[in-house]
């Protein structure tokens, strides 16, 4: 056996949810934060024509798609890079910027792609501790060592569906060294109460990157396409290590579409909202507490993680599969992502029943 790369045999692959697992014949899952619906008929379509072309390598500089976030927002001075998924992205920031010697600090219920993309880029991954579940800014200072080479911040954050303001944020960046890197991931963005723009002012200060996605409010998790606004020497760096065709044509095309949808983006968020605000209240009147989320989902603890496991089981039998929170360190907690009003009725019916059959 050939052996592979000694930091690469030592870390554990990025756990997904576990669909295949589920004991029911049609499973419906709340696992991964997807859109509640099907994306915008208009982005659809665009994918369809472009298929015509598909003998072709896409367009290397996403140049629709850069032209659509242009139109759409605030973009600045900045160098805007296309990601297939920002996961690509996150993956090509650490590649560029960290490495052996050169760590990565994050809050620690952070997403843990950005703990699996340090390690992959050899990096050492350190986490400061949350406050009550959110990003602390102070936390985050505290632990900023000489090595400490990126910050990355998921605002809103997943798992836990908090979120800090964007004052928080700046004062963050002001207080960091000037040789550290900050990554701003707004895969959420488009949830925030009140809804707001991506906080792109903060790129030009030249030391930070802000990222989205088309994969949550968007509903193209499927196509695999995200974007990053980054100061320009930072993107030439970057770009480097990016696959150099890396979203297909259909993506680019149906991603630039979807963009220009505004309407039906911002549909897509109201719906999700008012579907979350009433799980949220049918829980709370079930004597749980969940998150108070900026999110597509709902971080839910229970009393402990067997009683998280008994209503996970309930929901299972009954074909909803939520993400079990163990690999995050909160194997008392269940995150639900929100689907359709009528699921979400049945996911909180289940969960509501399932406390008071709890055994002992
Ligand atoms: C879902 C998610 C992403 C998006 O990943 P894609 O590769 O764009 O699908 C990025 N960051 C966070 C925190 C997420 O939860």
């Amino acid at each position: 056996m050939i052996s592979a790369n000694p930091h690469i045999r030592a870390m554990a692959a990025y756990q997904l949810a576990d669909l295949d697992s589920a004991r029911h014949p049609t499973p419906v899952s709340l696992a991964e934060n997807e859109s509640l619906r099907p994306p915008s008929p208009k982005a659809v379509a665009a994918a369809r024509a472009a298929l015509d072309t598909a003998a072709l390598y896409p367009d290397p500089n996403w140049t629709a798609l850069q032209s659509a976030l242009r139109d759409t927002y605030d973009t600045g001075g900045a160098t805007l890079l296309c990601g297939a998924g920002s996961m690509e992205l996150i993956s090509s920031i650490m590649r560029s910027y960290a490495g052996p010697g050169r760590d990565v600090l994050a809050s620690a219920y952070s997403y843990a792609f950005f703990r699996t993309a340090a390690l992959a880029a050899g990096a050492g991954y350190v986490a400061a501790p949350e406050e009550a579940h959110r990003v602390s800014v102070d936390q985050l200072l505290a632990h900023i060592t000489p090595a400490t080479r990126l910050l990355c911040v998921a605002n809103p954050g997943n798992p836990t569906g908090t979120a800090i303001p964007l004052a928080a944020l700046q004062r963050l960046r002001a207080n960091m060294p000037d040789d550290v890197l900050l990554v701003v991931d707004e895969a959420y963005g488009e949830f925030l109460d009140p809804y707001q723009p991506p906080a792109l002012s903060m790129v030009s200060g030249g030391r930070t990157i802000v990222l989205r996605t088309l994969s949550k409010a968007y509903g193209l998790a499927g196509l695999r396409a995200g974007w990053g606004a980054f100061p320009e020497e930072v993107a030439r760096e970057v770009k480097k290590t990016l696959n150099p065709n890396n979203i297909g044509s259909a993506t680019q095309a149906a991603a630039a579409a979807a963009i220009r949808d505004q309407a039906y983006m911002h549909a897509t968020r109201d719906e999700t909202v008012r579907n979350r605000d009433a799980f949220t209240a049918a829980l709370q009147h079930a004597g749980l507490s969940p998150l108070s989320s900026h999110t597509n989902f709902v971080l839910i603890p229970f009393a402990d993680s067997a009683m998280a496991r008994h209503v996970d089981a309930a929901l299972q039998r009954n074909g909803l599969i939520l993400r079990t929170m163990a690999g995050y360190g909160l194997p008392h907690c269940l995150r639900a992502t929100i689907g359709p009003a009528k699921v979400m009725t049945e996911a909180a019916r289940i969960i509501a029943a399932s406390l008071k059959d709890a055994p002992g």
